[in-house]
């Protein structure tokens, strides 16, 4: 029952309508019979600062923050984790001792939390995109020991942006989409990450569903496990074309719920947090 003790949780971002953390997590909360709830707050580039340091004062305690304010949040946390401060993206915060905010990135632990059974060390993977989540991705993807990730991105500048984060990483190659070398790189793939949010749209020619139009995909064959971190729709077209194919497919439901799961973790100080409560509460809704 909410009561005047009640606490918040929230999702800082614009849009949000669309998200499905309070879903998940308000299932978590109500089964951990923890006094918080969890809701969204549409919140536009020009009204940040004020938002972020006006919650800090009331019983707020603790944010998601989504598109588009990831990078543009740094200046207004006293604490910076390690992990955040190398991605330069902060996807969690929490109220600290001094009543100031303390970020973090959980994104890297959800998109591991599906690969974690599966042996990838030493294998080839592709990352489709250069954008916020990419680099969370290529860090997961180091951390798993791929002994080789390629970057394929349609946009120089975001792709020059994103080598400087990984220096003297020589496990990562960079390659825009025309690049005469991305057939033969996709047949020898083990993994195939998208990161483009293209195939959140159900509608529209091949070229708005399917990254980088048909032809990119004519030599995936079914060695090759392909991973989008698109979550709504469920099933988009490139995971519907690499089925057909014979890949094994992953979707970015299983991501949305780790990285949810590490961050109720974050806020409630190391409480383990009910994955299963949260899919279900999720695979009802959707
Ligand atoms: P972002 O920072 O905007 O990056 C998107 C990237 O995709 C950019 O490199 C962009 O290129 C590229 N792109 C956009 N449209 C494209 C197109 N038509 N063809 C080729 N490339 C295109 O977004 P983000 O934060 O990384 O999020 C990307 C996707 O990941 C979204 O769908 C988001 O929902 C999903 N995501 C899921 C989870 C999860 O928990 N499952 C977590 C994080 C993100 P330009 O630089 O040229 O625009």
């Amino acid at each position: 029952m909410i009561t005047s003790k009640t606490s918040f949780l929230a999702l800082i971002g614009n849009p949000v309508s669309h998200s499905l953390s309070p879903i998940m997590h308000n299932a978590a909360l109500k089964y951990l019979g923890l006094d918080l709830i969890y809701i969204a707050i549409p919140c536009k580039d020009k009204d940040l600062k004020l938002v972020i340091n006006s919650l800090k004062k009331i019983n707020c305690k603790g944010l998601n923050i989504t598109i588009p304010h990831k990078q543009k949040i740094f200046d207004l946390c006293s604490e910076i984790s390690p992990i955040a401060n190398k991605l330069k993206a902060i996807n969690t915060l929490k109220i600290n001792d001094y009543k100031e905010w303390s970020a973090t990135n959980t994104d890297v632990d959800g998109f591991i939390y599906p690969l974690k059974s599966l042996n990838f060390s030493k294998k080839e993977s592709i990352v489709l995109g250069s954008g916020g989540a990419a680099r969370s991705v290529i860090q997961g993807l180091v951390n798993l020991n791929f002994s080789k990730i390629t970057i394929i991105s349609r946009n120089v500048n975001s792709l020059n942006e994103l080598i400087k984060n990984f220096p003297n990483q020589t496990k990562l190659n960079f390659l825009l989409s025309k690049d005469k070398k991305i057939p033969e790189l996709i047949e020898e793939s083990d993994l195939i990450v998208n990161t483009t949010p293209v195939g959140m749209k159900t509608y529209g020619n091949v070229e708005q569903t399917l990254p980088f139009g048909e032809n990119f995909w004519t030599s995936l064959n079914s060695k090759t496990t392909v991973y989008d971190l698109i979550y709504n729709p469920t099933q988009t077209q490139l995971l519907k074309l690499s089925e057909k194919k014979g890949c094994m497919t992953i979707n970015g439901i299983q991501m949305l719920i780790a990285q949810g799961a590490k961050s109720l973790s974050y806020w409630t100080e190391g409480l383990e947090v009910p994955f299963e409560v949260m899919h279900e509460a999720l695979k009802k809704y959707l």
